[in-house]
């Protein structure tokens, strides 16, 4: 017997976005890790009927033709023209990969870059750790890389790597104009994916589920911080004016 497809899962993070791309370009359940490791940036295999991909997480910021790779890079292989399909897949993936190779992490020995010009991550880290986690956090931080090309109307702010235990902080945060209880919230939000345990519901990843929100809601400046961030995007989206090619 078929099984009845999951019930629709309103997702806001990208992994999950992601996942459901794949999972319904592939009509298969896909189970997706996001890694930050060195060396192999994709890999899947199936289990039980299940798809299961590890992807890099330069991925959460693929366009569309490379999610599309990724998803016909996994499909199944029968016949010439599928092998094609995948080579063809195979090839879209590396020049992504090769396009996006400075957010590969540098050797797990290089320290990362905590202090910027204004926010100093690592002080931040430490004491919401200090005052909202009894200290039992561990991650290390730093600021992730800018990304040149197009206008967006969107940016990850942060992103926690579970595989190093990482956070990564976009460095567009790093201005005078940003305040500290912002950059605060996006920190907290992060050190929180790894005190929160990702929820399953039907089958289906929920990153941010019902748990991880609840616990979202107890940091004293996030509805501050949700409204700034509300009224000040567009700071957020325009390159820093030392970063602008004059
Ligand atoms: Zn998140």
């Amino acid at each position: 017997m078929l099984e009845a497809p999951p019930p629709p899962v309103v997702r806001t993070g990208s992994a999950g976005r992601l996942a459901d791309t794949l999972a319904g370009i592939l009509s298969e359940q896909v189970h997706l890790t996001i890694h930050d490791n060195r060396s192999t940036m994709i890999s899947f295999r199936r289990r039980e009927g299940r798809l299961y991909y590890r992807v890099h997480h330069m991925f959460l910021e693929a366009p569309e033709t490379v999610v599309q790779a990724l998803a016909e890079f996994a499909g199944p292989v029968r016949g010439r023209a599928a092998g094609e399909r995948r080579r063809t897949a195979g090839t879209a993936i590396d020049a992504f990969v090769r396009h996006n190779r400075t957010r590969i992490s540098p050797a797990r020995t290089t320290p990362l870059r905590a202090q910027g010009v204004h926010h100093d991550l690592e002080a931040i880290y430490r004491r919401l750790n200090a005052e909202h986690f009894d200290g039992a956090v561990d991650a290390r931080i730093g600021w992730g890389w800018w990304r040149g090309g197009g206008r967006r109307r969107t940016i990850k702010t942060g992103v926690y790597v579970h595989d190093s235990r990482t956070i990564r902080i976009h460095p567009t945060l790093d201005r005078a104009e940003v305040p500290e209880f912002y950059v605060a919230a996006v920190i907290f939000h992060e050190m929180l994916h790894q005190v929160i345990p990702v929820q399953s519901r039907n089958g289906r990843r929920m990153i941010h589920g019902p748990a991880f929100r609840e616990r979202e809601r107890t940091f004293p400046d996030h509805l501050r911080a949700k409204a700034w961030e509300g009224s000040h995007l567009a700071i957020l989206l325009s390159p820093r004016h030392r970063d602008r090619v004059e």
